[in-house]
């Protein structure tokens, strides 16, 4: 804290984003506070794995390195994935990635969001820059020339440089500064489970599009797959209501058996599918990061690993700063983040948007089209390569 009692940086939310962003911005030398409203569920081997998992790419996972998180994670449970296969039910056509083609030994890594979160906690509480504030709630924030002022539930009040608001899809801070959301809901949920199957993954994760939506299965390191399953709502509610071996019989048919029949599942969860984008990041001192800011439809698993990039951008930006002898919460310090970000975030959320509607729609055409668009990008050696390094986070 400086003389007028001001930190550099709180934190809002301690999710994953929130959590790399508090500890990062600590390792570089600021003084920071990060508010949380619960403290995350901890890890542990001898649970049963998350139903929430996500697809990490290359870059999260040298942030990870980056923040000295990244060999508890890996000496814990992870399964990385060294292929990828999507093909579509109503057209021929597949698209394959082989990290090998690459030279790489893995596309990316299936992680438990519960590991994540635990790991980073972790990495928050050994910390000495951070000053972890939870349970806590924030319920004002005033946005001043000099600072901005952080008012808790409980009428503690806080005063920092700069605000980060990683406080996920529902934002409490994104609405006390007035900033608007556009997006789309797409009625439909995400089921996901984790299965057995008679064959083995093969360390691929592998997804079939679907008219009602895109169905993922995803390698995990005990031999499982974590499927993610986007259906519309309705539909989503019976997959929830039947029983184990009815779900498994149809799930088994939606995946066309591809690793053979489902022998076992664990209990499913679903979760409502929207895209969001925030109409600006900054508000005077002000800014909002990963969910808060953008939020994606999974069928690429690109969510979390695009906050792990304002992540990256963000500390880039407030070193710069510091080290030009330039207040870290100045407009044009923080437009830098915004110009890094925002057009980033919404071409992914706007280009997963579109795979989304090619793929569900429902007329006679565009079966065609799109078997015809994924043979293309097989057979085309640079736009496979793009694609492929846009999944595995190396673009
Ligand atoms: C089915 C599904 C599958 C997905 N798969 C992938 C994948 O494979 N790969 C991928 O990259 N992404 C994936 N995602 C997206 C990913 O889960 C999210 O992008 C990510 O979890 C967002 O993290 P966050 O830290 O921004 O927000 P959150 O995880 O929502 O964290 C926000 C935090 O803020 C706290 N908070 C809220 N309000 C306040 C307040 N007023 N005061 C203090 N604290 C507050 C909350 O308690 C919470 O801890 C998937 C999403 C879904 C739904």
């Amino acid at each position: 804290m400086n003389r007028r009692g001001e930190l550099d940086a709180i934190v809002v939310g301690a999710g994953a984003i929130g959590s790399a962003l508090a500890l990062g911005l600590a390792r570089d030398g600021f003084d920071v506070a990060l508010i949380e409203t619960r403290a995350p569920k901890p890890w542990r081997a001898d649970d049963d794995v998350d139903l929430r998992v996500v697809a990490l790419a290359s870059d999260a996972r040298d942030l990870f390195e980056d923040l000295g998180v990244w060999s508890a994670i890996f000496a814990a449970r992870i399964g990385p994935y060294r292929r990828m296969r999507v093909w579509d039910a109503s057209a021929p056509g597949e698209l394959d990635f082989d990290a090998a083609d690459d030279g790489h030994a893995a596309l990316g890594w299936i992680v438990e969001n519960k590991l994540i979160q635990h790991a980073l906690w972790q990495g928050v509480a050994a910390e000495h820059g951070v000053r972890v504030v939870c349970p806590a709630e924030v319920s004002a924030v005033a946005n001043g020339e000099e600072h901005v002022e952080v008012t808790l539930a409980d009428g503690t009040r806080l005063h920092t440089r700069v605000l980060l608001a990683a406080d996920g899809a529902e934002s409490p801070v994104r609405a006390m500064l007035g900033i608007d959301c556009g997006g789309r809901d797409y009625a439909q949920r995400a089921v996901v489970a984790h299965v057995a199957t008679a064959r083995p993954h093969e360390d691929t994760a592998w997804q079939r599009f679907l008219p009602g939506g895109p169905l993922a299965f995803l390698p995990l390191a005990d031999g499982r797959s974590s499927i993610v399953w986007s259906l519309p709502d309705g539909e989503a509610a019976r997959m929830l209501a039947l029983d184990d071996a009815a779900f498994r019989a149809e799930l088994g048919c939606a995946f066309d058996f591809r690793l053979g029949e489902i022998t076992a599942t664990t209990a499913r969860a679903a979760f409502p599918l929207r895209m969001r984008l925030a109409k600006k990041y900054v508000s005077g001192r002000a800014v909002l990061a990963g969910d808060a800011a953008h939020v994606v439809h999974p069928l690429a698993g690109q969510g979390m690993n695009l906050g792990f990039r304002d992540v990256a951008s963000l500390r880039g930006v407030l070193r710069d700063a510091r080290a030009r002898g330039s207040d870290i919460g100045a407009a044009h310090v923080l437009r830098r983040y915004e110009r890094e970000r925002r057009s980033e975030n919404a071409l992914a959320a706007r280009g997963l948007d579109a795979i989304e509607r090619l793929f569900g729609a429902n007329d006679p055409l565009t079966p065609t089209l799109r078997g015809a668009g994924l043979a293309i990008v097989d057979r085309v050696a640079p736009l496979k390569q793009w694609f492929a390094s846009i999944a595995a986070g190396r673009s």
